[in-house]
């Protein structure tokens, strides 16, 4: 059986919160809960004393069930919320084996989740 997943590019995360709207009024979810939430790394200075290390860095909850309403209907092929209304479109929808070649180039700068 084909595994669908989400990739995550936060190296061009502006951390503009769109994607935790999107989700919270497709999955009508309560106050204070998230499907997905974006999280801060740093600003620090890194060891060679010229760069920063900070990141927005989306994550997905356990309450993210990759859109199945979406993904699932007649048609099979809508794109999840999140995905759909990021404004820096860093965020993928696609089969694992796709999403894993892409992956690879990205090293710490990218995630793959799989609901
Ligand atoms: S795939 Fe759907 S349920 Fe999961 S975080 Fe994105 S919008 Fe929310
Ligand atoms: S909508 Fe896209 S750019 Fe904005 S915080 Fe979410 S992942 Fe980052």
């Amino acid at each position: 059986m084909t595994q669908y997943a989400l990739l995550i590019d936060n190296e061009y995360c502006t951390g503009c919160h769109s994607c935790e709207v999107a989700c919270k009024n497709e999955r009508d979810l309560p106050l204070g809960q998230w499907g997905i939430k974006v999280l801060e790394l740093g600003p620090w200075k890194l060891p060679d004393n010229k760069h920063w290390e900070h990141r927005y860095v989306p994550v997905l909850s356990q309450l993210c069930n990759l859109c199945y309403e979406r993904t699932h209907d007649d048609h099979g092929s809508a794109t999840p919320a999140c995905a759909l209304h990021c404004l820096a479109n860093v965020i993928e929808y696609g089969t694992l084996d796709e999403l894993a070649a892409k992956m690879a180039n990205k090293g710490k700068m990218a995630s793959i989740f799989i609901p």
